[in-house]
Parts: C-alpha cells; structure tokens; sequence
C-alpha cells in the first residue's frame, strides 16, 4: 500500500496483516507516516495505491460501502475528540443513534455497559472539561466500542496523558486485547508494547524496517535503525 501526498511519497510501500485477535504495535521515528498508516486503515486518508482488507472486505475497492466498511474500525485519536457540550452518556448514545440508528435505550444500554468496561460507571453524567485526560481517553475508547467495531486502531492515545494517568488507559488496552480485540497501536510506550502486543512493526521513512515477535523487536531489533530509535526511546 502506498501513499502519497502531491509529490511527497508518506508510504513507500507497506504490507502488514493481522490476524482476528491480533495486536500490532506500530513504533518509529516522527514523520515515519505512522498515523497516515492508522488514518488510510480507517479510509480517513485514501491510500495511492494497493489495496486494504478488514475482516474479508477490500475496503479500498471502489465498490465497497465505505460508511459500512469503517463502521467495523474504530479509532481513538492522542487528543481525546469528545463533544465537549455533551456529557459522557450523550457522547457514548449520539453516535450510536446517529450512525447505527440505535433507540434510545438500547445506545444507553450499551453505553453504560462499556463505560463499566473502562472503569467509568459511575461518570456518565460528567462533562468532558469535569474529567482527567485519562478519563476523557477512556471516555473516547467506550464511545468507539460503543460502535461494536471489529477493529480499534489507536493513535498515541496516552501521549496527551500527563504520566501519572498514562497506566489507567493502557491497563484499558490490556483488557482489551485480552478479551480478544484486534488492535493496531501507534504508541512509544515499548513496555506495553513488549507486553501486549503479538507483533512489533518499526516504520521508518514510510517503509517497514523491521517487524516480528514484540520481545524480538524491542528486545533483541536485527536493524540498524530500529537500534538507534529504540536507543532514543528506552
Ligand atoms: P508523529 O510521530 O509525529 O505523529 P507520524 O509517524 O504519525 O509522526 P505522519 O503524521 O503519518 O507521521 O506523517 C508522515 C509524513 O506525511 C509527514 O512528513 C507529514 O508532514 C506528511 N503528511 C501527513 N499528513 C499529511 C497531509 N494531510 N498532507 C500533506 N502531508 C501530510
Ligand atoms: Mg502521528
């Protein structure tokens, strides 16, 4: 899969799989192309060329259902995206009433049982400015689950954290890819990367340098420039 902007070639060429169930860690370099990556899985950046398939539907072929297609991804952005003058419920239900035509008490139902999820139960009536980053991001992620996604894709979600609430949400992720999520993750967190993950992918300069088994990659990188970055990093 390739990318461009203008002439500006993002994604020189990459080809990643998951399998259901999968984590895959997207590590390297600012500028690599690592959130043009996540945007073009989610169809938000129309790849160049090649081609990408999400649970058995190409969903860059021009006659699939796009709306559809990126109904089964959800994605959780570094900075939080929340509906500032709604509160949590009204942040988990609109979308689901909007988008996947939900009655009210249904959205509710599923609203409140995935904020129980992401240890927020008892905060559906908050405001996003009443809430910790921490618990803004675990807001976003309950509100993309919301969705039923079969794939979450997450862009730094704890980069915006201050340190101190950086575990909360990755403990979110955790349980996540426990209960069986496919995920891919763009994250500089390498413990949890180390820990988490099934595979580890080094992107550099828009190409896959390096990718394998995430104890291999953090703790044993072959390239020269995975060692370097990870030099930078740990
Ligand atoms: P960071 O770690 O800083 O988030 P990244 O690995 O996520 O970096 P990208 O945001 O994917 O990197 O950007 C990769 C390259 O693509 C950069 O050179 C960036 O300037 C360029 N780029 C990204 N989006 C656009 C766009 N919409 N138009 C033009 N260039 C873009
Ligand atoms: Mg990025």
């Amino acid at each position: 899969m390739r990318k461009s902007f203008g002439d500006h070639q993002v994604l020189r060429g990459i080809d990643l799989d998951a399998a259901p169930g999968d984590v895959v860690c997207v590590i390297g370099p600012s500028g690599s192309g690592k959130s043009t990556l996540l945007r073009c899985v989610n169809l938000l950046e129309v790849p160049s060329a090649g081609r990408i398939t999400v649970g058995g539907t190409e969903i860059t072929d021009p006659d699939t259902d796009i709306d559809a297609a990126r109904r089964r991804i959800g994605m959780v952005f570094q900075q939080f995206h929340l509906f500032p003058h709604l509160d949590v419920l009204g942040n988990l239900t609109l979308p689901q009433r909007r988008v996947l035509g939900r009655d009210t008490e249904h959205a509710v139902a599923v609203a409140r049982e995935n904020l129980a999820r992401v240890g927020l139960a008892d905060r559906a009536a908050a405001y996003p400015s009443q809430l910790s980053g921490g618990q803004q991001q675990r807001v976003a992620i309950a509100r993309a689950l919301s969705m039923g996604p079969e794939v979450m894709l997450f862009d730094e979600p704890t980069s915006a954290l201050d340190p101190e609430l950086v575990g909360d949400v990755l403990a979110v992720l955790r349980e996540l890819a426990g209960d069986g999520m496919t995920m891919m993750v763009v994250t500089h967190e390498m413990a949890f990367a180390r820990e988490v993950a099934d595979r580890v992918v080094f992107l550099d300069g828009g190409v896959v340098v390096e990718e394998g088994p995430a104890a291999r990659v953090v703790g044993d990188p072959v390239h020269e420039r995975t060692r370097d970055f990870l030099r930078r990093v740990l």
